[in-house]
């Protein structure tokens, strides 16, 4: 059975392993970029990154000192009951998590610049719902970096240009963002849908690991051809040079408007931190990235 305490126990849990622990995928990559690097200061670059990742776990400290907006995945299973009380969780967990782990408080009132200093605030912690067959709850957190999402760009390309189009804006964007993302960055790519659609699944794409390729092997392809060209610009670690520019790639798509072709960037940094969990209808709780620690 889900209640609010349960709920609130998990997403606190999910939040605490989201920015201490890095998941294993994107440790292995960046332990597989030091070790193929040829810069010298990208090796120094990616060396001080690994060796935070290890301070982070020994010190039970944050892996960044920016522990980003906190935003939520729900994967509510269509008979799961108490949904109305998820909400309220996820806030009140956010609140104890900003104060107990503890987080950056990150939200800000546009207005007045006043930080509400607990991380939460108007349409904060960000909640994206989907609604699945079956009776269990999957929940997921991402605490997406200020420096990296800064760069993040949505736009319209001429339909006629295509996947070319796609190419250019994505490089161009990526050249344009230099050390400002703290490179090496995950890229999540989206094209169509309408400007929201294609922002929102480009962020989404986000959540996948990075052994994880499009399926459809077109696609598949273009990951990897984006994965290269960025990895060619020479932007490097942390922005001074390497070849380590981008750890990976993920492409979505939705079908377009025939006059209008939206494209979206969003770029995740380094410390891209994300954590899974599924309630069980028996209230029993599986933690999916992590192990409970
Ligand atoms: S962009 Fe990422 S690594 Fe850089 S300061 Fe922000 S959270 Fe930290």
């Amino acid at each position: 059975m889900l209640t609010e305490q349960l709920v609130e126990s998990v997403a606190f849990n999910l939040l605490k392993q989201a920015v201490i622990y890095l998941p294993d995928d994107v440790r292995q990559a960046l332990g597989k970029a030091y070790s193929e690097e040829t810069s010298e200061t990208g090796k120094t670059q990616l060396k001080a990154i690994l060796d935070n990742i290890e301070l982070a776990e020994k010190y039970q400290a944050p892996v960044c000192q920016d522990t980003g907006t906190i935003i939520f995945y729900i994967k509510a299973g269509a008979k799961v009951t108490n949904l109305d009380k998820i909400e309220s969780a996820v806030t009140s967990a956010t609140k104890r998590a900003t104060k107990e782990v503890p987080l950056r408080p990150n939200a800000v009132d546009p207005f007045t610049g006043k930080n509400s200093g607990d991380n939460t605030g108007r349409y904060l912690p960000v909640l994206n719902w989907e609604i699945v067959p079956g009776d269990t709850l999957e929940m997921t957190v991402m605490t997406k970096g200020g420096g990296s999402e800064n760069v993040c760009q949505g736009g319209m390309i001429v339909p006629g240009e295509g996947i070319k189009g796609v190419k250019k804006f994505v490089i161009d964007a990526v050249i344009k963002a230099g050390a400002q993302p703290c490179p090496p960055t995950i890229l999540g790519i989206a094209m169509g849908g309408g400007a929201d659609v294609s922002m929102k699944l480009a962020k989404k794409t986000l959540l996948k690991p990075l052994t994880d390729h499009n399926p459809d092997p077109e696609i598949a392809k273009l990951e990897k051809e984006i994965f290269e060209a960025a990895n060619m610009t020479g932007i490097g670690p942390m922005g001074l040079g390497g070849k380590t520019t981008v750890l990976g790639v993920h492409i979505d798509y939705a079908f377009r408007h025939p006059a209008s072709f939206p494209v979206a960037v969003v770029f995740n940094c380094w410390a891209s931190r994300r954590a899974t969990a599924r309630i069980n209808a028996d209230g029993s709780v599986d933690y999916l990235t992590h192990k409970l620690k």
